[in-house]
């Protein structure tokens, strides 16, 4: 094979094919410039092509990370979204552990017997935390949720200082009922029989006539222990005639109490003593026909019925 260029003065070429065969040969001509433009021309496909390739490339590597990038989003958004129910959920718990601890305290109220705090004063009651339709996946629904979790906890905030001041000054009302109802003669002083009431009654010593009897009379075994009907302090320990040995306790608020006719006393003037402590024991001693405590309580001074005050 051959191949040939032919010189002319023209602005052409002509490019001869020359088979070695007798087959005759083929001539083509051409513009001189035609074989340059051709070569730019592929320059020019080659620099287009690997710039399109390069270009699709990167093209799919941004698709690859934004679906990437999609589905971490979409799983942040799950998140957040669990989150948003769990904190309303919260709020909600937090609502009715509010309302529990104002029933808590009413109940206390109510054992120690003062007034139990109302609705307006626990100020519990007014908020329920308003519900979002789930099925609405806006983030527009997630904002005002947000929202709406955020001025819940603002009331809750709120509340819980009002609740903690209303515990606070409570808990002194409280503290000091219960001082009163531990100080009060509320127990029997002895669990034995008895034998007579406060008031008037047939005279026990000549069975004859009347008098009247300034407390209860609780006849048992001499040494039986007898107790303390309340917290109080001793004023007087040691023989008074007609009373025999004889305990007077002032309990506060008005209140004393006095145990008559023991044989023994345990305590001594000044000493504290607790609701239900063994102060003296059950004797004879004075005007009495038998063993048994004579108790009476007075307030402010004026002798009333003990009975009033049992189990009270
Ligand atoms: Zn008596």
């Amino acid at each position: 094979m051959k191949k040939a260029f032919k010189k002319r003065k023209s602005n052409h070429a002509t490019f001869m094919y020359i088979p070695e065969s007798e087959s005759k040969v083929v001539s083509i001509r051409i513009p001189k410039w035609l074989p340059r433009a051709v070569a730019f021309g592929i320059v020019l496909l080659l620099a287009v092509t690997s710039s399109l390739i390069y270009m699709t490339n990167s093209l799919n590597d941004k698709y690859s990370s934004s679906k990437h990038e999609i589905s971490s989003l979409a799983a942040i958004n799950t998140a957040q979204k669990g989150e948003i129910e769990k904190l309303q959920n919260d709020t909600v718990q937090i609502h009715q552990q509010l309302e529990e601890n104002i029933k808590a305290l009413n109940q206390i109220k109510e054992i120690v017997g003062i007034k139990k705090t109302t609705e307006n004063e626990a100020e519990t009651k007014a908020v329920q935390p308003a519900t979002i339709d789930a099925s609405k996946e806006s983030s527009d629904n997630s904002l005002q949720q947000i929202d709406q979790i955020k001025t819940s906890y603002k009331e809750l905030s709120t509340k819980l200082l009002s609740q903690r001041q209303l515990i606070d000054s409570s808990m002194a009302t409280i503290k000091k009922q219960v001082t009163y109802l531990n100080a009060k003669p509320s127990i029997s002083p002895v669990n034995t029989r008895i034998t007579a009431n406060y008031g008037t009654r047939k005279n026990p010593f000549t069975n004859r006539g009347s008098e009247f009897h300034p407390g209860m009379d609780f006849a048992g075994e001499t040494g039986t222990p007898i107790k303390a009907t309340g917290d109080g302090v001793v004023i007087f320990s040691g023989w008074q005639s007609g009373y025999g040995n004889v305990i007077i306790l002032s309990h506060g608020y008005g209140l004393t109490t006095l145990y008559g006719h023991n044989s023994k006393l345990l305590v001594k003037k000044g000493d504290k003593v607790k609701k239900a402590q063994i102060i003296s024991k059950m004797g004879s001693t004075g005007r009495s026909t038998g063993p048994h405590l004579h108790y009476e309580v007075r307030l402010n001074g004026n002798l009333v019925n003990p009975s009033k005050y049992l189990n009270n």
